[in-house]
């Protein structure tokens, strides 16, 4: 604890999984006295590099770049990649860390991985975000490959941002391999890659309320976010018959008491997606809208909360306004999103609560589908790989609930992703020896 004792985000992942893992251990002779878990959060290598690029007036910036490679047990190191100014080494650590068991839970071949840098996205032109990506990945390039460690996106990263780094890899290693998922589907992307946080952490969630006879059909669903995860998170609810009542971003959210239909969606993404505007521009267009500034939706009543736009944004406070209004379900679509009080809350309250590891990892699994399809050089359906993904989320369940199952009936899915994900890497490190 002391070496990391200045990385708070990554205290938090750590302790959170040490809590559940520990005992697991103590009761499984097999992962005595190995040293794993004391292996496991700390990472097979962290680069650390300069970026420097020039801005339309002509003057030289500087960023740091980042690139943890957590674990490779079992894979190639695989992990987002994050622009956003509060990208730092805890956070990435925090991510990587969390990335190595959420892998593991897919059942894919992935190892666990991290990267990103504190260049700040907003208000910057397409053709400075071009020249970003491209001297980021100067340096990345040299780290990465197919078979090595395969990046994708995360917060201040989409199809736009993979693509200009893409080709630049390209460019530079005159070799055109899947080192990148989330490509353009002309390039190499699978179909429903863009969708699949957002679609998996509604399917797990559908999981988790068949368990109690329950469904989104008719349920009033408050949404963080309103970038990649929360758009289709939305969009998947809305298929299935839920009334989605709010989106948010960093300046606010909004509350639209009628409901977020498809249309409304399409305008959410046309501000976000094509725009790169804030989420308050929704109420020029549907003024029976209100814009909450400088808040979060938790104050919104409703059954159902998927929380998907970034971390510690649900704290103890809210989770209890949430449990006070008749919540009976949270699905994590974003990366530890509830602090360690609020899910205190969720779980002292009995509610469904569902860790991003568990409920998130639907994103990555797709990316681990397009890295099967770029192997074989062919692609799938939307159809196939709409299948496949739910089956893999209804798989994380079920080993969520194997796992995490009390004796009260309760299924704790914190200590069922924990343990689940554990299992998986630890065997893995055991068979190759301490390295
Ligand atoms: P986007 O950049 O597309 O969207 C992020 C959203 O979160 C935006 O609405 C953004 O608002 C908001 N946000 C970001 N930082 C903050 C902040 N500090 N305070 C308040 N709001 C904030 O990212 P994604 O949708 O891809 O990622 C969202 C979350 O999901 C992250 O935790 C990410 O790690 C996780 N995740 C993403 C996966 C993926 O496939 N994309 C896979 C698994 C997890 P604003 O526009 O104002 O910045």
């Amino acid at each position: 604890a002391k070496r990391n004792s200045n990385e708070p985000e990554f205290m938090q992942a750590v302790q959170e999984v040490a809590e559940t893992v520990i005992p697991f251990i103590e009761e499984n002779k097999k992962y005595q006295g190995k040293m794993l878990l004391e292996r496991m959060v700390e990472p097979e290598r962290v680069i650390m590099f300069r970026v420097a690029w020039i801005d339309d007036a002509g003057n030289t910036q500087v960023n740091r770049g980042f690139r943890i490679q957590m674990n490779s047990a079992i894979g190639p190191y695989k992990g987002g990649i994050r622009f956003h100014p509060s990208v730092n080494l805890s956070i990435l650590k925090f991510l990587a860390f969390e990335q190595v068991f959420k892998n593991s839970l897919t059942t894919l071949p992935m190892g666990g991985g991290k990267g990103g840098s504190d260049f700040d996205p907003k208000g910057k032109s397409d053709v400075e975000i071009m020249r970003f990506c491209q001297a980021f990945m100067t340096e990345l390039s040299k780290h990465i490959g197919a078979d090595t460690d395969v990046p994708a996106g995360d917060i201040g990263v989409g199809g736009r941002e993979v693509g200009y780094m893409f080709g630049q890899y390209k460019r530079l290693r005159n070799e055109f391999t899947g080192v990148l998922t989330g490509k353009g589907i002309t390039f190499g992307g699978s179909l429903i890659r863009p969708e699949a946080t957002g679609y998996g952490d509604v399917y797990f969630a559908q999981n988790m309320l068949a368990t109690k006879g329950e469904s989104f059909s008719g349920k009033t669903v408050v949404v963080s976010g309103s970038g990649n995860v929360a758009q289709y998170a939305i969009e998947k609810v809305i298929q299935l018959g839920g009334k989605v009542v709010t989106a948010s971003d960093s300046s606010g959210y909004i509350y639209d008491e009628a409901g977020i239909d498809a249309e409304k969606l399409a305008y959410i993404m046309e501000i976000k997606n094509v725009n790169y505007g804030r989420i308050g521009d929704y109420i020029t267009k549907y003024p029976n809208a209100k814009f909450v500034a400088g808040k979060r939706p938790w104050e919104v009543k409703c059954d159902i909360a998927l929380p998907c736009a970034t971390q510690n944004e649900l704290n103890g406070e809210e989770a209890k306004i949430l449990v006070a209004n008749g919540c009976i379900c949270v699905a994590e679509g974003a990366n530890m999103p509830s602090t360690p009080e609020a899910v205190e809350v969720f779980q002292h309250a009995k509610i469904l609560f569902a860790p991003g590891k568990a409920s998130n990892a639907g994103g990555v699994a797709t990316s681990g589908l397009e890295m099967s399809q770029n192997s074989l050089r062919l692609s799938w359906s939307r159809e196939e790989v709409d299948e496949k993904l739910k089956g893999i989320m209804s798989n994380i369940h079920e080993a969520c609930v194997k796992y995490g199952k009390n004796s009260d009936g309760y299924v704790d899915y914190v200590k069922g992703a924990n343990i689940a994900g554990f299992v998986k890497v630890a065997d893995a490190m055991l068979s190759q020896g301490v390295v």
